[in-house]
């Protein structure tokens, strides 16, 4: 048990924010704009923008601007949207940042 209480915990001091499937194909870069720690990135060959976990300060301001409601709280994604939660944080494990870009 308590390492389950530990693990909750450990999630929750990580929590950031995830971009999910309504993005995918869409890619306008509103929420770029508005990220104060410029986090949220993409590739040209990608599909779909992402969260950097590791640099987002979980301050909700991507979060409205979206015009298809992509972006959740990584607690509040939607059911069958959870796939995206292990995506966003899977892109960043073989990347470079500085292979990346913002728009
Ligand atoms: S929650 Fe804030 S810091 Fe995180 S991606 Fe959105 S705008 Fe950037
Ligand atoms: S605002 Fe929404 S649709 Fe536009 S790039 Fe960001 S997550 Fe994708």
């Amino acid at each position: 048990m308590g390492s389950i209480e530990s693990n909750h915990r450990e999630r929750e001091e990580t929590m950031t924010y995830i971009i999910t499937e309504p993005c995918v194909g869409l890619k306008d870069a509103a929420c770029v704009d508005v990220c104060p720690v410029d986090c949220i990135y993409t590739r040209e060959q990608d599909d779909q923008f992402f969260i950097n976990p590791d640099e987002c300060i979980d301050c909700a301001a991507c979060e409205p601007v979206c015009p298809v409601t992509a972006i959740f709280a990584e607690d509040a994604v939607p059911g069958d949207q959870q796939e995206y939660v292990a995506k966003n944080y899977d892109y960043f494990k073989d990347k470079d940042l500085s292979d990346l870009s913002r728009g």
